[in-house]
Parts: structure tokens; C-alpha cells; sequence
């Protein structure tokens, strides 16, 4: 019989075709297979048993990072097949969804770079049909090899024959490249002159480490900064200069050896490590592990990875020590890709530029996960992930969603497909907003797709909203908080009614004039209803006070207090600011100039890091509630402080109580136990509303649920009361997963 099977899904760029063509040998199958532009088209003829077991095999047992959407079977009239062929791709103008990111280094090429024997011994751009670039230096679709950065490096006869023989690990790998044929790297200065070429490149620049220089270093989504952690001299230098006080680095260990020494790692979090994407995982420190403070200051937590690029594993190697890996940005930019981005960036920070001639055609960070409520959960996603489609239960009008302003993704659905973009960081500098146009362009192009919609935060001050402005297309503004619930929904395939938790630190409220941010939502069939929200209070200096949670507290004494809170001298709020500012702060509050209201989840957070003396500035977003989780941690109480609920719609949770009690656990000096007991309350907050609002399915989504701890309470609480709750595991909790809650908004339209 002569059957064509069409396979749509993850099946290109990691030896799918090869394992086809074994199968088809083992099951005396003639005929050909092709890439598509959402799989793979496989025609055979042979025996009909022997059909049903290559289908079978190919079900259930394809080659790793294969993933399968939908198989679908015909037969065609008999076409007497003499072989079993390699057709080229088949390409129609539709694109697939169906992208490969980038994948480390499988332990094979790992081996043989290691191997004085092979020919790729201590090359750093060895890959076979099992690893390598693939978003990172695709510029089209298929996932051809004259489509990608590799292009230009034509094969030697040595990789010809690899990539021609179905038997090999390499066969049609399209990253396939080696010493005589393939990119190589170069070590410059900083005025970019050529310092040393090949291996010589890499062990000088080796050498640098050791010596304290910084590196700016060309990884697989852009350039990094690195430098040795254990000189304190060159940490300080790379804070310094990269204006950075206080903000955690990121390791890269050589091994899992020596994360097991520095971090405590179970199962679900030693298999992210060492996955084929590769992230940052953010990992608890063993208690007295040796680790400079510096690298992560007053944090339990490490942000851990391992060589992801051959070229890292070299580093490492030679290094034979963990190293700070950070992005090679300014701030909060975009990170650099190519090299003359590099050196008008870089070159203030950096010494010394490690650098290769395989172009990287778009921005993709290092993508950062962490285990929260025994999932692993995206906090940045970007390398390793980003362009992998997220599934969705229902199909949706072709559309773009262009995110929110902080921490911004963009995303395009395709059918029952959404498409998320990689981080693309804060849209406040004018790089970041290029490069955000650029890869909303880049997303068009790539997908072919043609939104017939936009859809925005809405908030107008945002970049992001702004752009849309613009626009010819007609667009639909999406509530903040309703976004990040629709998004998490999305991830489950869930259904209204249900309850939404969005707690996060603000987003603009329905009545266009709060900053909503502690939210409980009742999700309906076309729309939500605010059920119940944390009491708001004024924030003097609006979204700017976001940096300060001193100002958030001064806001929230003048609720309770109004001008007599500027008689408790000893409060630590007060206390960090100077009698000046204090008369400025109190004319600000009494006429409410730039004051809006807030019900923020993420200042109450603030508030009380203030109060008790534990941060009165963020160094950098989400500092104070880091720091009152990790002290919860460590001081755990099961505790809960008093709060109330007002009976009115919508309900209002009133944390008056709490306030008060937590001054006072400050006044008494009972300190150790304020974090955890907060977290506690916060969790009991959140089960009365599910309680009052009876909903078996609760969401959670925000910034706030980020919080390990504070998610780990409230599902400790919710499920012993019997409610199923729902968080986020493919997009971030943050603001980087709202594009995907802006897309399926659309139904709504
Ligand atoms: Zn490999
Ligand atoms: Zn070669
Ligand atoms: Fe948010």
C-alpha cells in the first residue's frame, strides 16, 4: 500500500528525518520524506503490518526534543517507489508555528570536543542533529541551512560526508561545522584589534579571567559579561561600571558537581538545569557554601547555569571554576548582538571582546526559571524557549498582542497556536523601543503572519500602548490584571467562571485612575467582574514611587494616621528621609499631587519591608519582597496577623489590622517572625475571598506570584480547603507573560 502521512509539529532541525528514514529501511518502506512548513510529509509503500509499526514506532518513540502535534494518513494510488529518498523542502506561503529554539550542546559533541582524536577537538562550533543554534540564526523558514547564519561556510568534504550519511549523528544537522569549514573565534581589545585567533583566543582570554579583566563574550543569543567570581576586585569593577550596585549575578558552573556544593537542588530543578534549554534556574544556597557575597548580596537564592554553546564549555574547562555570566547590555536594553553593537555598548565595561563570525540574527537572553509550587516556572524567558508555540484550547483570530511596558514580550496567534516573543526588557530607553518594533517586524516576517487586530495594555502611558496609536490596525485595549489571569488561564486551557488572583505591582485599573494591583476577579464568559481587591492607599509620587517602598509606606501611614504619622519619630520609614523631604512628602499627601491610589499587592510588600526597617530603596525591581521572602524563609511562623473584610461590592480586604500589628511587632522588637507571618496572612486573605466567591478553580498570576513562598502558602491553604488553583508554567507570572492574556482577549471582542 501507498500511504502519505503528514506530520505537523516540532519535527524539524533534530534528526527527524534520518530516524524516518531507519525506520522506513527497518520496515521495508520505499518513498520519500520532505520538510513542510508545519512538519513533515513522509510518503511510503510497502507491507500494511509493516505501516502500522513504523507509525506506531514513530508515535512512540521519536528523537528527543521531537514533539508531535498531529499525524494525519492517506492513501494514494500505488507509485511503484524504487528508494527511499530526501526530497527537498516543500514550501507554501504559510509559516509554521513549529520553531525550533536554541538547544545546548548534547553530551555526544561535548565528548568529542574533549576528544584529541576527532576532528572537533576543542572546536567551539561543533552541533549535530541533537543540538546547536536554531532561532538564534534562522533568519526564514524551513529550517534550511542556506536559511540560517551558516550559510556562508561552505562544508568541507570531511562534513559533507557526515552531512550525507543518514547513519550519522550529523546527517542533514544544518549547524554541521568544523575547523577547516566552519566560524571561528577571535579575541580583540576594547579598540578592537586582533589580539589572538582559534584555540590561542580562547585560552588567552582564559588568562584575562584569571587575572581580573572582564569579558564581553559572544554567546548563542547575544554577548555576555563575564568575570571571576572570587575576585572582589573585578566584581566591584563590573558593578561599577555597569551601574549596578546591588542586583544578584548569575554563575556558570563547570559542572553539576559544583552546583550540588553551592546550591541545594532537587530533581525537578537539577532536570531544568540540564535541559536542552539550558536556563539560569534560581537555586536555594547551601547554607555555608563558599561564594563571595558579592555576586548575589543578601540573597538565599543563586542564579546557576551550565555551559549552554560549545564555546562556553571550552571556557569553562580551562577556567575550571564558576564564573559571573551576565547579559551584555547597558541597563535594561536589549542585549548586543553583533559586534560593532558590542563596542559602542560594551566598551566602557568590558576589556576584552571573545568574538566569532557566526551571526546572531536576534536578541535572546538567557532565560531564567525557578521552582515555585513544585513547578518549574519561567521568570525570563528567551533562549532555549522562545519561539516554542503555547497550544491553546481554541482557535483565535489572527492578531498581535504588544505586551505591557516592563519586562515586555510581544505575541502573534496562528490559528490555536500564540507565539510569544523573547524578552524584550523595559520599553524605557529608545533602544529597548527599537528593538521591540524590530521584533514585532521580525515576527511577521518570520511567521507570515497578518494581524488583523492589536491588542494592548491599557494603559496609555505605556510604550507599548503608544505604538499602537500609530498603527493603521484597529486595536482593543485589554485591563492589565484581566490580561495576566486570561494568560494563565491560556497555559491551562481553562474555562470562565472561575476566581483570578492578579497580584502584582500595578497596572492601570478599570476606572482609568487607580493602580490596581491586589486583585480578585470573577471570570465570566465575555469578561470579569472585580469581586475583591486590597484596600488601596495613597502613593505619593505615583508609578515612580515603585523604587522607594518608604514612600509607599509614608502613603499607607497617611491613610491610617493621616498627618499625625509625622509624630512617630522612631519609625524607620520616617526616618529614611530627611526633614526636607519629609515637608515636601507631606504637601504632596494633604494635596494629593501625583497621588493616585493603590491596591498593589507589590507595595503592601514594600510597605512593610519599610516599617521594619528592611529596605527602604530597591536597587532594582522586586529587591524589598526578595528580601522579606527570603527571611520568611528562614524564620518560618504559622502565624497569621488580623485583618477584615468590608461587606461591600467589590469586597474589600482591609489590612489596617495587620499594619498596626506588624509596628508594633517592630516596636517590641519581635522582628524574626513579621515576614512569615505576613506571608501567612496574605495567603488567609486570598482563601476567605475563594471561599466568599465560591469558585472551585482558582488562578493565580502577577509579578507577586513569583514569590516561592507566597505561592507555596496560598496552595498550601487553597488545597486543604479543597479548591484547585491554577499557576503559571510556560510564560512568566510577570508582566512578560501578558501579551499571551492580550491575545485571548480577543474573543472577548
Ligand atoms: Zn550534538
Ligand atoms: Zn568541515
Ligand atoms: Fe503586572
Amino acid at each position: 500500500m501507498h500511504i502519505r502521512i503528514n506530520i505537523k509539529g516540532l519535527v524539524q532541525g533534530i534528526g527527524f528525518r534520518p530516524f524516518i528514514y531507519r525506520l522506513a529501511k527497518q520496515h521495508q518502506q520505499l518513498g520519500w520524506i520532505a520538510n513542510t512548513d508545519s512538519g513533515v510529509t513522509i510518503e511510503i509503500e510497502g507491507e500494511t503490518k509493516q505501516q502500522q509499526f513504523f507509525i506506531a514506532s514513530m508515535k512512540n518513540s521519536p528523537p528527543p526534543y521531537a514533539d508531535i502535534y498531529s499525524i494525519a494518513v492517506e492513501t494514494l494510488p500505488v507509485a511503484n517507489f524504487k528508494t527511499f529518498d530526501f526530497k527537498n523542502s516543500l514550501s507554501s506561503d504559510k509559516k509554521s508555528s513549529y520553531v525550533l529554539p536554541d538547544i545546548s550542546t548534547c553530551s555526544k559533541c561535548v565528548q568529542e570536543m574533549f576528544d584529541p582524536g576527532s576532528r572537533f577537538y576543542r572546536y567551539p562550533f561543533t552541533s549535530c542533529c541533537h543540538c546547536g543554534p536554531r532561532f538564534s540564526i534562522m533568519h526564514t523558514q524551513p529550517y534550511d541551512r542556506s536559511n540560517t547564519s551558516l550559510s556562508e561556510f561552505k562544508l568541507c568534504k570531511a562534513c559533507e560526508n557526515d552531512y550525507k550519511n543518514p547513519d550519522n549523528r550529523r546527517f542533514h544537522a544544518q549547524t554541521l561545522a568544523c575547523k577547516k569549514c566552519g566560524p571561528s573565534v577571535s579575541l580583540l581589545n576594547k579598540n578592537g584589534q586582533l589580539l589572538a585567533e582559534h584555540d590561542n583566543a580562547i585560552q588567552q582570554a582564559v588568562q584575562a579571567l584569571s587575572a581580573g579583566k572582564i569579558l564581553a563574550l559572544k554567546g548563542i543569543g547575544g554577548y555576555q559579561l563575564v568575570v571571576d567570581p572570587q575576585n572582589k576586585e573585578a566584581v566591584a569593577l563590573l558593578r561599577k561600571r555597569k551601574h549596578r550596585p546591588r542586583k544578584p549575578f548569575a554563575l556558570m558552573l563547570p559542572g553539576l558537581k559544583t552546583a550540588h556544593q553551592l546550591c541545594r537542588i532537587n530533581s525537578l530543578e537539577q532536570q531544568a538545569l540540564t535541559s536542552a534549554a539550558s536556563p539560569i534556574v534560581l537555586l536555594q544556597r547551601q547554607p555555608g557554601s563558599k561564594l563571595m557575597q558579592e555576586v548575589a548580596p543578601g540573597q538565599a537564592l543563586l542564579g546557576v547555569m551550565l555551559p549552554n554553546s560549545q564555546l562556553h564549555h571550552l571556557i569553562l574547562l580551562d577556567f575550571n571554576a564558576p564564573l559571573i555570566v551576565t547579559s551584555g547590555n547597558c541597563q535594561t536594553e536589549p542585549i548586543c548582538i553583533s559586534e560593532q553593537q558590542s563596542f559602542n555598548k560594551l566598551k566602557e565595561i568590558a576589556d576584552l571582546f571573545l568574538t566569532h563570525n557566526r551571526e546572531i540574527l536576534r536578541p535572546l537572553d538567557d532565560s531564567i526559571v525557578r521552582l515555585i509550587g513544585n513547578k518549574i516556572t519561567p521568570i525570563r524567558r528567551a533562549r532555549g524557549y522562545v519561539p516554542t508555540a503555547i497550544t491553546l484550547k481554541e482557535t483565535l483570530p489572527e492578531s498581535l498582542a504588544v505586551g505591557g511596558h516592563l519586562k515586555n514580550t510581544v505575541a502573534v496567534s496562528q490559528g490555536n497556536q500564540a507565539i510569544l516573543s523573547q524578552h524584550l526588557g523595559d520599553l524605557d530607553s529608545t533602544c529597548s523601543r527599537k528593538q521591540f518594533v524590530a521584533t514585532m517586524t521580525d515576527m511577521h516576517q518570520f511567521y507570515q503572519s497578518r494581524p488583523s487586530r492589536i491588542m494592548n495594555d491599557a494603559h496609555p502611558g505605556y510604550a507599548s500602548s503608544q505604538y499602537v496609536n500609530d498603527q493603521p490596525l484597529a486595536s482593543s485595549p485589554v485591563q492589565h490584571h484581566y490580561a495576566h489571569i486570561l494568560s494563565c488561564m491560556a497555559e491551562h486551557g481553562l474555562q470562565p467562571p472561575l476566581l483570578g488572583i492578579a497580584w502584582d505591582g500595578s497596572g492601570l485599573g478599570s476606572n482609568n485612575k487607580e493602580l490596581w494591583g491586589g486583585e480578585f476577579l470573577l471570570i465570566t464568559d465575555n469578561g470579569f467582574e472585580r469581586y475583591a481587591h486590597l484596600r488601596s492607599f495613597p502613593l505619593p509620587g505615583g508609578e515612580a514611587a515603585i523604587k522607594e517602598p518608604r514612600r509607599a509606606a509614608l502613603g499607607l501611614l497617611y491613610e491610617l494616621f493621616a498627618e499625625s504619622l509625622f509624630k512617630d519619630e522612631d519609625s524607620p520609614s520616617l526616618l529614611a528621609f530627611t526633614t526636607q523631604e519629609l515637608n515636601i512628602l507631606k504637601t504632596v499627601l494633604n494635596k494629593q499631587i501625583n497621588t493616585p491610589r493603590t491596591s498593589s499587592a507589590g507595595r503592601l510588600f514594600d510597605v512593610v519591608a519599610s516599617l521594619t526597617g528592611i529596605c527602604q530603596i530597591n536597587s532594582y525591581e522586586g529587591d524589598a519582597s526578595m528580601q522579606l521572602e527570603s527571611l520568611a524563609n528562614s524564620h518560618c511562623s504559622s502565624l497569621i496577623y488580623p485583618y477584615k473584610i468590608q461587606k461591600r461590592s467589590p469586597l474589600i480586604i482591609d489590612w489596617q489590622q495587620t499594619i498596626e500589628a506588624i509596628i508594633s511587632d517592630y516596636r517590641l522588637n519581635q522582628l524574626s517572625d513579621v515576614p512569615s507571618k505576613f506571608h501567612n496572612t496574605l495567603a488567609d486573605m486570598m482563601l476567605t475571598i475563594a471561599q466568599l466567591a465560591n469558585q472551585h478553580n482558582i488562578v493565580i498570576s502577577g509579578g507577586c506570584f513569583q514569590n516561592a513562598c507566597l505561592v507555596e502558602t496560598v496552595l498550601h491553604r487553597m488545597q486543604s480547603a479543597g479548591f484547585k488553583v491554577f499557576q503559571h508554567e510556560k510564560v512568566p507570572p510577570n508582566d512578560g507573560g501578558l501579551a499571551l492574556g492580550q491575545l485571548m482577549a480577543t474573543k472577548y471582542i
